[in-house]
């Protein structure tokens, strides 16, 4: 049973690291898992227990998504090079991962720009926004 649960919560862990930077709802989890592999996948209970548990130990963060007002997933990268991006329409926030993070704060400073170690917010327009339009 245990080895049964470190295989879900594994399960979980590598799609959220593959979707870094993604936020999901828990049915949005069941949903992609599900249509990802075909055996033994979670149930909706057993990942909202899990995610619990992984937002518990600060692997996952929890979000309240500023539409839905739903509760929305990511994996929080702790290498997190404090660059987060905000859609201007929307307002929500997508984290950028570390290393994508550190390449943009190299970058700026590149250009004479001198990223402090404060966080650095990225103005977007969010692709459901950016569709919204057309
Ligand atoms: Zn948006």
């Amino acid at each position: 049973m245990a080895v049964y649960k470190t295989m879900q919560r594994r399960m979980l862990l590598d799609f959220l690291e593959s979707h870094s930077g993604e936020s999901f709802t828990v049915k949005e989890l069941v949903a992609a898992i599900n249509s990802e592999h075909d055996d033994a996948v979670p149930s909706e209970s057993t990942i909202y227990r899990l995610m619990r548990e992984l937002v518990d130990d600060g692997t996952v963060r929890k979000d309240v998504d500023v539409e839905s007002r739903e509760n929305v997933y990511r994996l929080s990268v702790d290498a997190d090079a404090g660059v987060s991006m905000r859609c201007k329409v929307c307002g929500s926030v997508y984290n950028v991962d570390g290393e994508s993070g550190r390449r943009i704060k190299d970058e700026l400073s590149r250009c004479g720009a001198a990223p402090s170690d404060d966080n650095i917010e990225l103005l977007i327009k969010c692709r459901k926004c950016g569709k919204s339009e057309q």
